[in-house]
């Protein structure tokens, strides 16, 4: 079976400079949850000096963090022409 990481490397994407998914770095302060951390298939959230930061950058747009966070992420999906494109094969 594939790894994720050798599946990661199957999808490209176009980035848009504005990003399609907002955490509310307010809200994530206080989050005692912070699940993002761990349910980003691509790892995209990780923590600093007890901040959270994001970056857009590599989103499989699979909307799991858009489900799992508990304070209504402001998430969107990329704007046309910009996000991921699936290579299969
Ligand atoms: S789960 Fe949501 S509110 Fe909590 S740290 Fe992550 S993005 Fe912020
Ligand atoms: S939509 Fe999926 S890949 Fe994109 S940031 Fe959320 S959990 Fe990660």
């Amino acid at each position: 079976m594939e790894s994720i990481e050798n599946r990661l490397g199957l999808v490209s994407f176009t980035v848009d400079s504005e990003p399609h998914i907002k955490p509310k770095s307010e809200k994530c302060e206080t989050c005692s949850l912070k699940i993002c951390l761990f349910i980003c298939p691509a790892r995209l959230y990780r923590e600093e000096d007890g901040k959270v930061y994001f970056n857009h950058e590599g989103c499989l747009e699979c909307g799991t963090c858009r489900i799992a966070c508990p304070e209504d992420l402001d998430w969107e999906y990329p704007k046309g022409g910009y996000g991921v494109h699936y290579q299969f094969g």
